[in-house]
């Protein structure tokens, strides 16, 4: 896209990156700060945000935003699509390659060259569905 150089990766980025990658949880940021801590114990919260922020714009990173609910953070950027949930935001991963080839399908449909895409899905998980049914709602 633009021509800006690539970021810094100072070392305490680099651990945020490498603990965000180990995870699949897709975590917010206080869940990363505890395991960044551990490894470097002088981090602030408001340093892993940076990081974050840092890491996000440079598209090392991907992330969630909900409303009223913690940001969520994805270290994998491949190909993969996600489901959240509305109720509590958990995000889980959906493997791309169980959904046939989509730009293809677009590009037959309107004939455009396809690009790219974005694919997002909302739900509600099943954790979320057992507290709804306790408490009567329905889903
Ligand atoms: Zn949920
Ligand atoms: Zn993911």
């Amino acid at each position: 896209m633009t021509d800006k150089s690539p970021v810094r990766m100072t070392p305490r980025r680099r651990v945020v990156l490498e603990e965000l990658r180990s995870l699949k949880t897709h975590p917010t940021a206080d869940e990363l700060y505890r395991r960044v801590r551990e490894r470097m114990p002088r981090t602030s919260l408001g340093t892993v945000y940076r990081s974050l922020r840092i890491l996000a714009e440079d598209g090392r990173i991907r992330v969630f935003e909900r409303g009223g609910l913690p940001r969520r953070f994805d270290g994998d950027v491949s190909g993969h699509y996600h489901i959240e949930c509305v109720e509590c935001g958990d995000v889980v991963d959906l493997p791309a390659d169980r959904f046939g080839n989509i730009e293809k399908r677009v590009q037959d449909l309107c004939g455009y060259t396809v690009v790219g895409h974005r694919v997002g899905f909302t739900g509600v998980c099943p954790r979320c569905a057992r507290k709804r049914r306790r408490r009567g709602t329905r889903v």
